[in-house]
């Protein structure tokens, strides 16, 4: 067979298969790091499996909790990685419902919450977690 040429320029006007191919559009960033646990290092997400969300601040309890008192701390937090459920994580827990709301721990340490659980949509907080950077695979 000879070559074939694509032309990148093929034009769909419907986009409702979305599927796992490369889509780069410009509303959507996914992490070019894997995302860490910031206490055991467990691979949470790996590279171009999350998608980020500016902004969307949320109220979450604090990771480290203080002895004594039932008050439960929260932070407000903003920036997230976004997946669409827990088998796009690597490795990930989901708490029982707390007031409604379950949240999402390491799979490895329980180290957490590190996000939100919710129906159509995984949240991790930015600054509960640590990127790598992996070395970008060769091609030529
Ligand atoms: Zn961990």
């Amino acid at each position: 067979m000879s070559s074939s040429i694509h032309s990148p320029d093929q034009t769909s006007s419907e986009s409702s298969n979305i599927t796992e191919g490369k889509c780069p559009s410009e509303s959507e960033r996914r992490n070019a790091e894997m995302i860490l646990c910031d206490h055991c290092n467990s691979i949470i997400l790996r590279v171009g499996d999350s998608i980020w969300m500016e902004g969307n601040e949320r109220e979450i309890p604090l990771a480290i909790q203080r002895e004594g008192g039932d008050l439960i701390e929260t932070e407000r937090l903003q920036g997230w990685w976004t997946a669409k459920d827990k088998f796009a994580f690597e490795s990930v827990g989901v708490t029982n419902s707390v007031d409604g709301i379950r949240y999402l721990t390491c799979g490895d340490c329980d180290f957490g919450p590190i996000g939100i659980a919710e129906d159509k949509l995984h949240i991790v907080a930015h600054s509960r977690v640590k990127m790598e950077s992996v070395p970008s695979p060769t091609n030529s």
